[in-house]
């Protein structure tokens, strides 16, 4: 427990000093000025403060009164909970009320009565630290809010990754998705979907065995994810051995051109698929299609369109990539008909 009294005559710190080593007190610091006090509390450098609990401060002084060194105090934040006790003369209560505005917490008449000056001493540690406590529990508080928030954010991204590839999972898609196409009708720029399949992965598993499928799918989800490189890209697992890409603010052309290059990636990991009747490597079909979003009602049709074309993809012999050309007027159009563009 620190105190510290500033006063400028000798007489008076010798017998505070006295009076409050004789109570208990061990701690007491004693200066002759403003000045060496607000060094001390470290008015230039907040890190080198003494910490103190109680100041007792002389009203009348020479080179700055303690009301002025008052409100200097708790004008500096690192030293606004410290209780100021004021001492007065008499003569001088009426400077009180400008040491209350000042931020004093209490005063004492001088000469000072030993009880009196004991017992205003103690309620002012006494307050001191209850608000210690106080703050000390709402930095507890504050803490545990931050930890908490930081647990959740976790929980948010790991509850929108895919367990088995770690990238994007097919709810974390559809929110995303939702979010670009509304972004996209509002700056009425393309949005392009391109979903993916690997090719007879049925047969894959049945002559690998299933943890070779999921080292596969691993594989192919990393080589998606490297790829795609714009920041607003997203790769998410779709389904079993399905994706789905979402490029925003790309067009027709730049999509197909991220869909051939996913392609022949696939096709250059070399990954021996000896039972495909299409190739000898893990092979992946690719749909592609582009929207320039109009109305709310479109959403799922471009879905329906990448998904088609991803079928023709299929059907036309596998390892290729189809697009959709025409998705832009299947998507303002209400009838729903769809024409798929020659290759
Ligand atoms: P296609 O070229 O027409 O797409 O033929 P396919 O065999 O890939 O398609 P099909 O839908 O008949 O089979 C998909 C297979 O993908 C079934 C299943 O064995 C495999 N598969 C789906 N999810 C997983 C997975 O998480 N791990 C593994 N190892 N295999 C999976
Ligand atoms: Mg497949
Ligand atoms: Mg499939």
């Amino acid at each position: 427990m620190n105190i510290l009294i500033v006063d400028d005559s000798p007489l008076n710190r010798y017998s505070l000093h006295k009076i409050l080593k004789e109570a208990g007190y061990a701690s007491v610091i004693l200066v002759s000025s403003p000045f060496e006090a607000f060094s001390l509390l470290g008015f230039h450098k907040p890190e080198e403060a003494i910490k103190i609990d109680l100041i007792l401060m002389k009203t009348i002084m020479p080179e700055m009164d303690g009301i002025e060194a008052c409100s200097q105090i708790k004008s500096r934040p690192h030293l606004q909970d410290i209780p100021i006790i004021m001492m007065t003369e008499q003569k001088h209560l009426g400077m009180l009320e400008a040491a209350f505005k000042a931020g004093a917490m209490d005063y004492i008449v001088m000469p000072v009565q030993k009880v009196e000056l004991l017992a205003r001493i103690r309620s002012a540690l006494v307050l001191k630290k209850e608000m210690d406590q106080r703050k000390a529990r709402e930095q507890e508080l504050l803490d545990l809010a931050a930890k908490l928030e930081a647990a959740n954010e976790q929980l948010r991204v790991q509850s929108s990754l895919d367990g088995l590839t770690g990238i994007a999972n097919r709810r974390h898609f559809e929110e995303y998705y939702g979010i670009e196409w509304k972004r996209a009708q509002r700056e009425k720029k393309p949005l392009s979907l391109i979903m993916a399949d690997i090719d007879v992965f049925k047969l894959y598993n049945d002559n690998y065995g299933h943890q070779a499928g999921d080292e596969c799918l691993k594989k192919i989800a990393a080589l998606l994810q490297r790829i795609t490189k714009r920041p607003g890209d997203l790769v998410a697992r779709y389904g079993g051995e399905e994706f789905v890409i979402v490029l925003p603010e790309t067009n027709l052309k730049g999509a197909i051109t991220v869909a051939e290059e996913i392609r022949a990636a696939v096709e250059a990991l070399a990954i021996p698929h000896a039972h495909s009747p299409f190739h000898k490597y893990v092979t992946i079909s690719l749909g592609v299609a582009m929207a320039e979003p109009k109305r709310e009602s479109c959403r799922e049709k471009l879905i329906e369109a990448a998904d088609q074309a991803l079928y023709r993809a299929k059907q036309n012999g596998r390892n290729q990539v189809y697009a959709a050309a025409d998705t832009v007027q299947n998507c303002v159009r209400e009838d729903g008909v769809k024409k798929d563009a020659p290759d």
